[in-house]
């Protein structure tokens, strides 16, 4: 087994609906890398975005899991209820001069053409960056990036999987929104906020979210707060090569089918390219998985 002192990693959904396949093996893989480092595993619902939630969305998700003999290691954590720790750490970083009240509407930033960012938000031209223009209203809350000039602006990090992977704050996000103008905070906040509060030292998620990491980073950075390691695994794809949504959700194990049960966690570990006989019975799957991950881990040298 692997050693990793104190090791925390987390399963973080967006109770947006129910779970699809591709967020279903970042929670396996999430767990598989806590147990295979004789860590501890929690899991956190990110409902910071109220307006997004769906109804039971998070129940469901919690019994699919439980449903899968995947217990957490701790409370769960739900972000609607952390306000106050948002608040907090925007208040830090307001007093250190970090941030500045925004005017800008989205068709005002995607009309400055500067393009979009990796993960599709359009890059901050820093029009407010100054001071809002006589008349406007504050709509969100952004933080100042470091200018591009002599590199100050370039985050990097050595992804578990993926590697080497490094950013340009100044030229490919700009300055990001902490508070949207809906009121909400905005996830990189959030996370970042929880990740340190929770102690994290682990991040196992879907590559969707790779772009997102230096803006995290850079949070983290300007927050005073230790950075996680990060593995961002494959996005599962359908058939077509789309990225998987909603659409497809992953559906509800029955209490007592515990072969349906193993299959969804087969389908997992084969998508993780986990060679695993055929399991009778979930304490079967995760005995087997566990060293398997393990064993991938080392292979990759990802450890
Ligand atoms: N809540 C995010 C999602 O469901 C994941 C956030 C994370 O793992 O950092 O896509």
């Amino acid at each position: 087994m692997l050693q990793h002192p104190n090791y925390i990693g987390r399963f973080a959904p967006s109770p947006t609906g129910p779970l699809h396949a591709g967020s279903l093996v970042a929670a396996v893989a999430s767990l598989l890398d806590a147990r295979a480092h004789h860590g501890r595993w929690l899991v956190r619902i990110e409902d910071v975005d109220e307006g997004r939630t769906a109804a039971g969305a998070a129940d469901a998700i919690l019994a699919l899991l439980a449903s899968l003999g995947m217990h957490p290691d701790g409370e769960v954590v739900w972000q609607s209820r952390r306000t106050a720790l948002y608040q907090a750490a925007y208040e830090r970083l307001r007093a250190a001069g970090h941030t500045y009240p925004c005017g800008c509407n989205r068709r005002e930033i995607v009309d400055s053409r500067l393009g979009l960012a990796p993960d599709g938000a359009a890059i901050y031209p820093g029009t407010c960056r100054h001071g809002l223009a006589p008349g406007r209203a504050m709509n969100s809350l952004r933080v100042r990036v470091p200018e591009a000039d002599g590199g100050a602006d370039l985050v990097a990090f050595e992804d578990r999987f993926a590697g080497h992977r490094e950013q340009r704050l100044a030229s490919e996000s700009g300055d990001f929104v902490l508070k949207r103008g809906d009121g909400y905070w905005a996830y990189q906040l959030a996370v970042v906020v929880d990740d340190a509060g929770q102690g994290v030292t682990d991040v196992v998620r879907g590559a969707d979210l790779i772009d997102s990491t230096p803006r995290q980073i850079y949070l983290q950075r300007l927050l005073k707060v230790p950075t996680p390691r990060y593995l961002h695994l494959p996005v599962v794809r359908n058939a077509n090569g789309e990225k998987l949504s909603k659409q497809t959700g992953a559906r509800a194990i029955l209490p007592g089918d515990e072969a349906a049960a193993v299959q969804v966690l087969q389908d997992a570990a084969a998508f993780l390219e986990l060679a695993l006989p055929a399991a009778g019975s979930l304490g079967a799957f995760w005995e087997a998985a566990v060293p398997a991950w393990a064993a991938l881990l080392e292979r990759r040298g990802a450890a």
